[in-house]
């Protein structure tokens, strides 16, 4: 699904099947540039739509939203990924009876669950307010 087609404002974003979001013949290009530009992240896209609506184009709120709960998801995932590994860890050094670095991972996995806890409730306080 696209962030925003040129039938709802002036920007054609969407995330591409190669895993980048692209600005699909982007006004923003130098006339005699590339008029197609990828992001290889939620953030900077995100940057690249505040840049289109700074020079006057419109760019619809809800695209400027889905790209902001993407990037919250992608976060999301990444903590969530390393979170298992870190138990992973922690599994792996109680079973083989070598505790060497196990104090890190349990103070990782504390960090990393505060982390999550944090962008759950900004999720629940977000919603609330809605
Ligand atoms: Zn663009």
């Amino acid at each position: 699904m696209s962030y925003c087609r040129f039938s709802d404002g002036d920007v054609y974003m969407y995330p591409h099947i190669d895993g980048y979001i692209e600005c699909c013949f982007c006004s923003l290009a130098q006339p005699d540039g590339y008029r197609l530009q990828h992001f290889h992240n939620h953030k900077d896209a995100l940057g690249h739509l505040l840049e289109h609506r700074k020079a006057g184009h419109h760019v619809p709120q809800y695209a400027i939203d889905r790209l902001t709960v993407d990037m919250k998801r992608a976060e999301l995932e990444n903590l969530l990924w390393e979170l298992c590994s870190a138990q992973g860890q922690i599994a792996k050094r109680n079973e083989s009876g070598l505790d060497w670095g196990i104090d890190n991972y349990y103070k990782r996995r504390e960090e990393l669950m505060d982390e999550i806890l944090d962008i759950a409730l900004d999720y629940r306080r977000n919603n609330d307010e809605l």
